[in-house]
């Protein structure tokens, strides 16, 4: 079987999911497509987004004239910390079961600036940035109900971003969500047969062989995984065996920051578009347990395919039956590597 021409499936280690590759169905190494629609430029300041300095939010709270980052409570949370965790099985049967799910729901601006992203920003200033997301994961894994910590950003409208200012939210529950619970599954079953870390073997084995790996520092490593499911994913792995950001060190703060823009100052080349994605940080439960099977890292989920307006959907075989992909994780990589090094 040739892994460039043959379909095959791929195997998510983390998750223990298939992926379906079907590398026949695209005739010619992907050309790259840059956008001919114009996007127009956001203002410094807009007065209308709640996000902005000294604007007023739903519910009439203004935001304080903020310089660098600014966090707030999310006003819409989608999480209650009064919630009581009770579980309810109102039938008995274990086919009507319910869980209360106490939690938090915080907002992180990255900057006061509306039109800047991850990508314009310097990585100076984005520094700032990841010591927020530090002291507030740090700070609410230190509460007693807070079990998991997810930090992520929805960019661009294709994923649903309600407002273009530069921001994150921060989900922090009582329960380990399903996916870090699947890769927490994964991890822990590989560290006691195997008596390795996953992700540090999986490293090792793409540096290795050097085909996905796009760029690294002294501190991560950016790759287009061999089970990637979205044509521009995108996993970032601290290099040393770091279970979250409170095991960082000086350093790594900067490392971490100039990786996240070479990564998306990289996806906004691929169709001359500011590039829609989501993020976000898989880092270890902070239920007061260790976890020496976690490693930190970051998954980006782009939905874009060929162009600026064709956008991957999840559908057909892939809602019934597991995900696929035509164009490899191989050729994905090699264009994000060719780009990165491009200067236009
Ligand atoms: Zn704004
Ligand atoms: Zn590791
Ligand atoms: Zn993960």
């Amino acid at each position: 079987m040739k892994l460039t021409e043959d379909p095959h499936r791929r195997l998510n280690p983390l998750t223990n999911q298939w992926v379906l590759v079907s590398p026949h169905r695209t005739s010619r190494p992907w050309q790259g497509e840059v956008a001919h629609i114009k996007t127009e430029a956001e203002p410094k300041y807009d007065p209308s987004c709640y996000l902005c300095p000294g604007n007023a939010r739903a519910g009439g709270v203004r935001n304080p004239a903020y310089t660098s980052t600014f966090v707030f409570d999310n006003d819409f949370a989608a999480l209650k910390p009064g919630t009581q965790r009770e579980c309810l099985d109102t039938d008995g049967l274990g086919l009507l079961v319910a869980q209360g799910e106490p939690g938090i729901c915080r907002v992180i601006c990255f900057s006061p600036r509306h039109d800047l992203t991850l990508a314009t920003m310097t990585p100076g200033e984005i520094e700032p940035v990841v010591h927020t997301w530090m002291t507030q994961f740090r700070e609410l894994g230190e509460i007693d109900f807070i079990n998991h910590v997810q930090i992520f950003e929805n960019r661009g409208a294709m994923m649903g971003a309600s407002n273009p200012h530069p921001h994150c939210q921060i989900w922090a529950t009582s329960s380990v969500p399903v996916e870090p619970e699947n890769e927490l599954a994964a991890q822990r079953t590989y560290l006691q047969s195997k008596k390795h870390c996953l992700l540090c073997d999986y490293i090792m084995v793409e540096q290795r062989q050097g085909k996905r790996v796009l760029f690294e520092n002294d501190g991560f490593v950016a790759l287009v995984p061999f089970w990637a499911v979205w044509p521009f994913e995108v996993l970032v792995c601290s290099r040393r065996h770091l279970g979250s950001m409170n095991d960082f060190i000086s350093g790594d703060a900067q490392n971490l920051s100039l990786m996240l823009h070479r990564v998306t100052s990289t996806y906004d080349k691929v169709f001359g578009v500011p590039f829609p994605y989501s993020m976000g940080f898989h880092q270890s439960p902070t239920d007061g347990t260790v976890h020496p099977e976690w490693h930190f890292h970051a998954h980006f989920y782009p939905p874009l395919l060929r162009s600026a307006t064709i956008r991957k959907f999840m559908v057909g075989f892939e809602m019934l039956g597991n995900a696929q992909r035509d164009i490899t994780p191989e050729i994905v990589a090699a264009r994000l590597r060719e780009l990165s090094g491009s200067d236009s």
